[in-house]
This record gives structure tokens, sequence and C-alpha cells, in this order.
């Protein structure tokens, strides 16, 4: 059965700019190449997600300009419902600018615009109500305001639909947000930022998954970059090993991952080690490609992977 998931998150259009290094502070340094595609986190999980297979449908907000036209067409030609991406005309679409260097490594602008915009009157629409009920999974990140997100994961709750939180870019959370979160997927540093643990070990991993877990987070997923991710569910801590592959750009992978994952996903995460292994060949697929939503592989392109 095809996985039904809405994503309630953030659209921006981003522009690449590509150096051999990055710039020092008060550093001026000229870039060999600069390119724009579709972006924001909740973009690039709702475009995973829909490529993966899944029926997606998407939660947001566009400013009134050009990149918010192009964005939604981006959407849509994704396979992904567009009818509750709203339109604020006295602001700008979100955007990103994004350093990428020779390594693969990145470093990340963003400006909010009209993602900023979108409140809890925004989700306590009645066809927006009925999105999120018709849903297997609900996806969001910190791409967005809390209190909204707050609101639809009430409102999944209600309705027995699973919410899955991505809190990036790190911020503090409410725990009443967390409590509400049925899988938690940060990075690395997100989860010290959460946490104030630095994972260098098994024994920091474990003190990790029971520190969410005391917060009502039971299943837990840390993505380690090429390190792979790292599972926590029932008391259980287990590392699973990345893909290993030459990246020329990392930026969206843990966006590729959560979408892709959650497209394979059964409910209630019994089968949570398969569906990390599944989103794990589809971010080391991304990783190989230049841009965010551009390398998002598809699911033929995964079943060719993981055969
Ligand atoms: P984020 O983009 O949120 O920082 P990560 O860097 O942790 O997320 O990457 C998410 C997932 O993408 C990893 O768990 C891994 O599966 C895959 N990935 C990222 N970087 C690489 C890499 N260099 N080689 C192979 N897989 C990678």
């Amino acid at each position: 059965m095809t996985n039904r998931i809405t994503v309630l998150g953030s659209i921006n259009l981003d522009t690449t700019y590509h150096v051999n290094r990055m710039p020092q502070p008060g550093e001026t340094i000229a870039a060999s190449n600069k390119t724009s595609a579709a972006g924001g986190k909740g973009a690039n999980q709702a475009v995973a997600a829909a490529r993966s297979g899944a029926s997606t449908a998407f939660i947001g907000m566009v400013g009134g300009d050009d990149a918010g036209q192009f964005m939604r067409t981006a959407l849509a030609e994704n396979n992904v419902d567009i009818s509750n991406v709203f339109i604020q005309k006295d602001i700008g679409t979100g955007s990103a600018a994004i350093i990428l260097n020779q390594q693969g490594q990145n470093s990340i602008m963003v400006y909010g615009g009209a993602n900023h915009e979108i409140t809890p009157a925004t989700i306590n629409q009645p066809a927006v109500i009925d999105t999120i009920r018709n849903s297997d999974f609900l996806i969001a990140q910190f791409e967005t305001p809390q209190a909204a997100t707050l609101a639809a994961f009430k409102i999944a709750r209600e309705h027995g639909v699973k919410t899955i939180l991505n809190p990036a870019p790190a911020k503090e959370v409410s725990a009443e947000l967390l409590a509400y979160t049925d899988l938690l997927v940060p990075n690395e540093t997100e989860s010290e930022a959460l946490t104030g643990i630095t994972i260098t070990d098994a024994k920091s991993l474990a003190q990790t998954g029971a520190h969410f877990a005391h917060l009502g987070v039971h299943n837990l997923l840390i993505t380690l970059g090429s390190k792979g991710v790292y599972l926590y569910q029932e008391k259980q801590a287990t590392v699973l090993p990345a893909y290993k592959v030459q990246a020329i750009d990392t930026t969206g992978a843990g966006d590729t991952f959560i979408g892709s994952m959650t497209a394979q996903l059964k409910p209630d995460f019994f089968n949570l080690e398969e569906a990390v292994n599944y989103g794990q060949t589809a971010s080391s697929l991304a990783v190989q490609g230049l841009g965010a939503m551009p390398s998002i592989p598809t699911a033929a392109q995964i079943a060719v992977a993981q055969a």
C-alpha cells in the first residue's frame, strides 16, 4: 500500500555559489558558478517522499512573487498536492544562499519570508485539518513556526496519524511538541543542541536515546552523515552504516533521507530498520548529484541501487 504523507514545512528558492574554499569573515572570494533550484527542507522532504512513491501533500506558504509561483509549480510537477500551499501577497518567498566548496561541504543562509507567516490559524482551516486526518504520517521541521507545528501534531495525534519531527535547523524545542512527536530525526549537531550530549561513542549514543525517551519520544533516528544513522527504539541502540559513495554535494542529504524513509515506513514504525536502509540508499544517491531537489532519486533509481 502507498503511504499517504503530509509535509508541513518550508519552501525556499535556493541559490548555490560554487567556491574553491569557504570565505573567512571579512574576506571576499570569487564564486566559479551560480545555480538556482527549488529547495527548503519541507519542499525537499515532500519531493523525496513523492519520488519514492508516496502520495504526498504539502502545507506551506509562499510570497506573491515569481519565486512563489516557481516553487508551487516545482512541487506540483513532482506530484506533490499543493492545494494547501497558501500565497501571502505582501511578503517574499523564503530563500536560501548556499556556499558549496570543492569537498562537497556547504554553508547555508536562510531567509524565512512567507514560511514564518504560518500560524495555528493556518492549520486550523477545515481543508488543512482534512489533509492531516487523511494521512498516515505528518512530517515537520524547524523552518516554520513551532506553534503551527504543535497545532498540526495535535490534530494528527487525535486522528492516529504518526508525527515525524526533523528539528532542523537546530533550535530549542518545547517539551510539549516533543510529547506529540512519534519519531524524532535530528542530525548529530541538532541532537547535541537539544540534549547537550556530544555523541562520541556507544555510551553517549545510549544517553541521548534515553534523554529523548524520557521526554516522550520513543523512536529516534540520528543521522551521522557519511557514518550512517543511529537508531534508538525500545531501549535498543543500533548504528546502521551509510553506503560508501563519492559525495559531491551533501546539500539536502538529510531531507532526502527523511522523505524516502517515510515513504517506506509501516504504521507503528515496526519496520524502522528496513525503512532506514531505503532512506540511506536514497540519500547516498542524492549526495552523488549537485543541488538538493535536483539530486533526489526516484523509486526506480533507488530500486536499481538496492538490487
Ligand atoms: P543533514 O543533511 O541533515 O546534515 P546528514 O549529513 O546526517 O544529514 O546525512 C543524512 C544521511 O545522508 C546520512 O545518514 C547518510 O545516509 C547520507 N549521507 C550523507 N552524507 C553522506 C556521504 N558522504 N556518503 C554516503 N552517505 C551520506
